[in-house]
């Protein structure tokens, strides 16, 4: 899987954050999201997925390789 982030519409909630910090990661100077990995491990799908589920701004999204 391919973690995707549109920070062109990211609202700086950082929820992302809480459900997986070690694949979002934060911009302090654009205030958006940053994807640290962008293809991580199949163990952290379930996070990842809850992530993508609850961004309130739907910014982000999982391409299937
Ligand atoms: S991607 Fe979504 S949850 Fe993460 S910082 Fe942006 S708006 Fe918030």
């Amino acid at each position: 899987m391919r973690v995707v982030a549109d920070t062109g519409i990211c609202q700086g909630h950082r929820l992302c954050q809480g459900d997986a910090p070690d694949v979002f990661g934060f911009d302090e100077d654009a205030d958006v999201v940053e994807v640290l990995v962008e293809r991580p491990d199949e163990s952290r799908r379930k996070d990842v997925a809850t992530a993508v589920k609850y961004c309130p701004a739907f910014a982000l999204s999982i391409e299937e390789d």
